[in-house]
């Protein structure tokens, strides 16, 4: 053993002052080393070498062990030991050898730094186990002088260092990646911002103040910019939320949300920093948050990182919420739309039906007239006018929704003057831009009662008493009785014939309508629609006995021939030599309670030899909000197999967008409703841009239906939408026309 006296003046080595050592002492911030040695003399020959040492700013800690054993017990209690000092040679021949396995393996110590002594000069382990253990260094003792053994234990020092600062680098990323998830879950603003706030706690620290600010009152109306209010809070803001910026006082928080808000842009000082995360649709949030003086530089990188996120997750939140108020409600008048509208009845159902409560529908007279005689805008302020009179009417516990352009519906408990009395609100005429307009209506009514299909079913008969109303002239209003529903007799005539012609496999073929991809101008792929046509010709509309056969549950078969007949017709085509498009079936909601819907589908392909990346099955939200868990796990089962799934009719009447980033969709499919309504003008803020952001942004594929203009096509591709459907290129066809239109456009 050789260890001489320390000499001053090594490269990044200094030498403690007395009053610095006494800081060393008490253990903070220390380099801990272990010294593993059967020998009590290399114990204090190290201490002595080592005392006073500080390496990379910061001094050291040593802990001893005097067998392999012992210093398995030292490192199960401090784990952020950071140089193990190991004799090879102890108890037995090869204690340190073992003890290596020990802590790479059971202990699971990666970044601790080991440095193998060994007495014997012409002993050294085997190459093997110095590459495979991560061994920092192998010295015999003799060659670990007292200045060799202080370089030596620096360079291991900061090794350490960087192992540790990487695995911080690394959590980090880890960190961003899990909390990417997390951010796209919560649909509004409130739960987002509680989501965020949380993330940075984990990141900051548990007890971390922040504050959260955001839209104070959300209505989902465009160009409306409300009043910035704190949403969430930790630590001391908590006391704040729900309090607007305007009345925070002069405070330091004020100040810094202030100042984001100004600059739009993120502003750190010393110790805070104010997170903006953007402005979306008018609406903008940030996040103030303390930092603590601890706070790495890292964790500020970090921060900034995951901002980059919180700004998606913002941008989505304030997407779903917009999507959601134009699902449920119309901006115009602001009533509850029919969707929602039937959703309240539903809730209320039990109580209303018990006290005499009725459901009308009022249909105004001539409404398109009027709004073509007198401009848009004068027909806006008209259905503005005849809510607020009904409202009036009928009072706040009333329910009262705008169920269709010109038809509002009605559920109310109706006075001394019985339902009719509900018209009188058209008696007077409406004062219109200093026109005086008369109005007329027309009303059918039904009891509120449970019946079977609930607020569908009692809309539904309101619905039929209005059309009695509309045919019959001299009466402004019907209320519903059972003789009406004679009508039905035809629907069940309908449905036998429906019924026959699948069993004869007569009459029912599969028509396709072309998706094209205008920029590679090319066929990407079909959509199977089925039609039916009767003995003498007559072609009956999908939209017509689809209903009917989901109704009565005979849609299941119907759903079995359309996918094996789909199926059998793409080998057909294969063998044609025709391009290998993706052809898209359309699957009802009765299909998936099927409970070997999966393993059907599965056998229709392995018959049929088809390639399952060639089929796309279709299907509507709703579909998957019956049932949301059963719908998922056969939905990961069907891409298992290799089938793509597309959400079809997005954007209408849904009840739960949160579906599109819980359920493995490939693709969604906007609804032609929103493409219909596109024009240049508007083309920035309707519902069809949303749509394809919030797509791309959960990294969908996105195609339009019902495109029929170059105009919609144009504004389309312009948003971002790579794919079309629509008389634009085709109607549906048959396949033999199909085969014929696409060779004959070349694609
Ligand atoms: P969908 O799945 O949304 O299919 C698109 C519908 O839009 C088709 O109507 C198609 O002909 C029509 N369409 C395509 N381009 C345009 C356009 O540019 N303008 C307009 N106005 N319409 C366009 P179709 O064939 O009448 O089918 C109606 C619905 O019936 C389908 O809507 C789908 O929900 C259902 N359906 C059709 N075939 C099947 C089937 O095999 N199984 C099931 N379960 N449902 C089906
Ligand atoms: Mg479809
Ligand atoms: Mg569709």
């Amino acid at each position: 053993m050789d260890i001489s006296a320390p000499s001053r003046g090594e490269d990044l080595i200094d030498f403690l002052e007395d009053d610095e050592a006494s800081e060393a002492e008490s253990g903070a911030g220390n380099w801990k080393v272990l010294v593993v040695d059967d020998d009590a003399e290399v114990h204090q020959a190290t201490v002595f070498a080592l005392s006073e040492v500080i390496v990379c700013g910061r001094p050291l800690e040593l802990l001893h062990a005097f067998s392999a054993s012992e210093a398995r017990t030292v490192l199960a209690a401090s784990r952020d030991v950071a140089v193990i000092l190991l004799d090879v040679v102890m108890e037995r021949h090869d204690a340190g050898l073992d003890l290596v396995r020990v802590i790479r393996q059971e202990l699971g110590l990666s970044d601790a730094r080991i440095v193998l002594r060994t007495g014997q000069p012409g002993y050294a382990p085997e190459l093997s186990i110095i590459r495979e253990y991560d061994i920092n260094d192998y010295r015999t003792k003799a060659e670990l002088t007292h200045t060799r053994l202080i370089t030596t234990l620096t360079a291991a020092i900061r090794s350490y260092e960087q192992i540790c600062a990487l695995n911080e680098n690394r959590r980090g990323l880890e960190f961003l990646i899990e909390t990417g998830n997390q951010i796209f879950i919560p649909r509004d603003v409130c739960a987002f911002a509680e989501v965020a706030l949380r993330h940075l706690a984990t990141l900051i620290g548990g007890d971390v103040g922040a504050a959260f600010c955001g839209p104070a009152e959300w209505d989902g109306v465009p160009g409306e910019q409300e009043e910035l209010a704190i949403l969430a809070a930790t630590g001391s803001y908590r006391k704040m939320i729900g309090q607007s910026i305007g009345d925070l006082g002069d405070t330091p928080l004020r100040r810094s949300l202030r100042r984001g808000l100004a600059g739009r842009q993120h502003v750190f000082d010393a110790t805070s920093g104010c997170l903006y995360l953007g402005r979306v649709h008018g609406k903008e949030a940030m996040v103030h948050v303390d930092l603590p003086a601890s706070a790495s530089d890292l964790t500020r990188r970090v921060i900034e990182v995951l901002c980059v996120n919180l700004r998606v997750g913002f941008e989505n939140v304030v997407l779903f919420e917009r999507l959601n108020f134009f699902a449920y409600f119309d901006p115009l008048t602001r009533l509850p739309n029919r969707t929602r509208f039937l959703d309240r009845l539903d809730e209320r159902l039990p109580v209303l039906a018990r006290s005499g409560w009725k459901l009308g529908i009022i249909d105004i007279v001539r409404f398109s007239e009027l709004n073509d005689a007198l401009g848009h805008r004068s027909g806006d302020l008209l259905l503005v006018e005849v809510t607020r009179r009904l409202q009036a009417r009928v009072g706040p516990d009333a329910l009262v929704a705008r169920v269709a352009g010109d038809a509002f519906g009605v559920c109310w408990l109706p006075g001394e003057g019985g339902v009719g009395s509900i018209l009188d609100v058209f008696a007077a005429p409406f004062v219109v831009r200093s026109h005086s307009i008369p109005m007329r209506a027309r009303a059918g009514f039904v009891d509120v009662t449970a019946v079977p299909g609930g607020a569908v079913e009692l809309l539904k008969r309101a619905n039929l008493a209005l059309s009695h109303a509309k045919q019959e002239g001299d009466q402004h209003w019907r209320f519903f009785s059972i003789e009406m529903e004679a009508n039905t007799q035809n629907r069940v005539q309908l449905l036998n014939e429906l019924r026959s012609a699948l069993h004869l496999g007569e009459g029912l073929e599969l028509h396709y309508q072309p998706q094209i991809s205008p920029l590679r101008q090319q066929v990407v792929g079909c959509e199977a629609l089925i039609r039916w046509i009767k003995p003498h010709g007559q072609m009956v509309s999908p939209d017509v006995f689809i209903p009917l056969a989901e109704y009565t549950g005979l849609i299941v078969e119907i759903g079995d021939w359309v996918f094996a007949e789909a199926c059998r017709q793409i080998v057909r085509w294969d063998r044609d030599g025709l391009p290998r498009f993706r052809v898209g079936i359309n699957i009802s909601a009765a299909q998936f309670r099927e409970p070997d819907f999966v393993a059907k589908i599965a056998g229709v392909i392995a018959e049929t030899g088809v390639s399952p990346s060639r089929l796309e099955l279709e299907i509507t939200e709703s579909v998957a909000m019956e049932d949301p868990e059963s719908v998922a796990r056969q939905l990961h089962e069907l891409k298992a197999l290799g089938l793509r799934v597309a959400v079809d009719d997005f954007g209408c009447g849904f009840s739960s967008l949160g579906s599109l980033n819980r359920l493995p969709f490939d693709r969604v499919k906007i609804d032609r409703a929103f493409v219909r309504e596109l024009t240049p003008e508007t083309s920035q803020d309707c519902i069809a841009t949303m749509i394809v952001k919030l797509a791309r942004s959960l990294g969908l594929e996105v195609t339009a239906e019902g495109v029929e203009t170059e105009t919609q096509a144009r504004l389309l591709e312009e948003m971002g939408c790579k794919e079309m459907q629509g008389f634009l290129y085709s109607r549906p066809m048959n396949a033999v026309a199909l085969e014929s239109w696409i060779r004959g456009k070349g694609l």
